[in-house]
This record gives C-alpha cells, sequence and structure tokens, in this order.
C-alpha cells in the first residue's frame, strides 16, 4: 500500500544528492506522494531540477527564506498547481564559517541574527504559508534538528542555539496549528556528510566519535531519516505533534 498516495508535499532544503531532504523525498516519492521542490539560488538549480524531474515532479522554484516575496510566490504557486498541501518539509540552515570555528563567544550579531533567521525563524514562516494550503487537509510538517541544540557540540556553535530555537518553535507551531488538525515535529538526526556539515569544523570527528559511542555503533544515513519522515508525515503518526525524534543510532541516550 503507497502511504501516502494522492498526498501533496513541498520539500525545502535539496542542494544536491547528499542532501537530507533529497533522502527524504525519495521515500515519499516512493510512497506515492506528488512533490513540489524549492532551491536557493540560481547555482543550486542545476543540482534540484533534474534530480526533482527524475521523480516527476512540475513545481520547482527558487526560495532563499530570508526574502519574503519569494516564499509569498511559492507558496501562491502551489496554490494555483495543487489548491491545497498536506505537508511540508523544511531542511534548512546556514551559519557564517567563522561561527562555525571560533569559540561561541565570538559570535558577532550579524552573524547571530543570519544563523537564526535561515536556521529557525524560517520554519515559522513557510509554516503560516503552509497552514493555510493545510486548512481541512489533516497537514504535516517536519523540520530537522541536531543533538547539538541540547548539549555542547564542539564548534556547532551558533547552530546549536538556532536548533534550540527550532525545537521550540516545533512546539509552539504545533500549539497553534494543532486545532487544525495540523501536526509538526522534528528529527533530530545524526552527524551525515553533506554540504551544510562539511562547514562545520572537526566534522568527520564527530562521524568517528559518534559511531564509536552509539548503541547502534555505527553512523546514520539519509534513507533512516527519509523512512522516519514517511512516518511522521504520514496518518502512521496521526497522534505525534510538537515531538522531536532522535534518528541517531541512539547517540542521545549515552552519559558516559
Ligand atoms: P544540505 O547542505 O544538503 O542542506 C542544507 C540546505 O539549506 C541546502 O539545500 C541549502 O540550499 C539550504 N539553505 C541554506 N541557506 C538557505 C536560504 N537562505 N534559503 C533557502 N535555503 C537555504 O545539508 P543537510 O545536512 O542535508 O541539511 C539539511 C538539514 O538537516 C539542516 O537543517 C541541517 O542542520 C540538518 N541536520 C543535518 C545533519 C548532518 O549531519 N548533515 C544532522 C542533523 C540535522
Amino acid at each position: 500500500m503507497k502511504m501516502l498516495k494522492g498526498k501533496k508535499g513541498a520539500i525545502f532544503g535539496v542542494a544536491n544528492d547528499k542532501s537530507i531532504a533529497w533522502g527524504i523525498a525519495q521515500m515519499l516519492h516512493e510512497a506515492g506522494a506528488d512533490l513540489a521542490f524549492t532551491y536557493a539560488g540560481e547555482i543550486l538549480e542545476k543540482r534540484v531540477r533534474p534530480l526533482a524531474e527524475k521523480i516527476g515532479s512540475k513545481i520547482i522554484l527558487p526560495c532563499d527564506v530570508t526574502k519574503d516575496e519569494e516564499i509569498k510566490q511559492v507558496f501562491q504557486n502551489i496554490r494555483q498547481e495543487w489548491g491545497g498541501l498536506d505537508f511540508l518539509v523544511h531542511a534548512i540552515a546556514y551559519a557564517n564559517k567563522e561561527d562555525l570555528t571560533n569559540p561561541y563567544i565570538e559570535t558577532s550579531r550579524e552573524g547571530f541574527h543570519l544563523a537564526l533567521d535561515i536556521s529557525s525563524y524560517s520554519l515559522v514562516a513557510l509554516s503560516r504559508h503552509a497552514a493555510a494550503l493545510m486548512e481541512g487537509r489533516q497537514g504535516a510538517i517536519l523540520t530537522m534538528t541536531y543533538m547539538g541544540s541540547e548539549r555542547v557540540i564542539p564548534n556547532y556553535n551558533v547552530m546549536g542555539v538556532a536548533k534550540a530555537a527550532l525545537e521550540a518553535s516545533v512546539k509552539y507551531l504545533a500549539y497553534d496549528l494543532g486545532p487544525k488538525g495540523t501536526r509538526v515535529n522534528a528529527i533530530s538526526a545524526g552527524p551525515i556528510r553533506t554540504l551544510a556539515s562539511s562547514g562545520i569544523s572537526g566534522f568527520k570527528e564527530m562521524l568517528h566519535f559518534s559511531s564509536e559511542r552509539a548503541p547502534l555503533k555505527r553512523n546514520i544515513d539519509q534513507d533512516e531519516v527519509g523512512r522516519t519522515a514517511l512516518y511522521l508525515l504520514s496518518d502512521m503518526a496521526s497522534a505525534v505533534t510538537g515531538e522531536v525524534l532522535h534518528v541517531d543510532a541512539g547517540y542521545n541516550i549515552m552519559g558516559m
């Protein structure tokens, strides 16, 4: 049985075929969903368009989440093409390189605002537009976070603070949208090699450390996140909202 047959979803955050959002998208496509994709700038369009077309996507639009006009345009297009939306995947994060290298105490005002704007506020903005299209459809919203929100991960710095704000936003959005039947959840994934993670100083050590210490004694991959996303976005999770679900081979439970 195709769990998402007839469902329409928007995927924000594919940069290339290593992106977590692409791992999620492939799983949702296999489950029968129709997908719309966005890309952040012309350079990424060259990567995203062929991937999206490969799985039959007809809606492929630019969206820099710092630009309200571009966000508005995406949802206007979706309304015109589909008339509504069943789910939204938000897999977007950004911080300046120096803010993922220098001590956290050195974070500039500008770097702090940028990281929080792109990595946290964007979920609020996208959810507001998506919710309007989810009226009467039991919608579901999903974002991606990391354990650096809960504990200190050296070099994750301002991104950890942005992820803490993102996770708190998941709960407040779940409260706001719950009465309309729309659910909002996050997946807290273990480290995976991607374009974004390559910007974190010492990422190789993170991979090594977590595979050694995690109960399952290994790292995770995009497909495993994709399968959890399918669960959270489908009716299988119809009573799950405001949740942060760890997909990290169990790493987060360890004390020592
Ligand atoms: P990625 O580089 O493939 O994806 C990051 C995406 O953010 C890219 O598509 C990029 O275009 C987008 N983005 C950045 N600035 C943007 C802007 N201004 N407007 C619109 N989009 C913008 O890397 P990824 O690892 O797949 O990251 C996806 C999500 O997963 C992020 O939220 C990341 O923090 C989270 N995550 C990643 C890991 C990991 O180890 N890779 C672990 C846990 C959580």
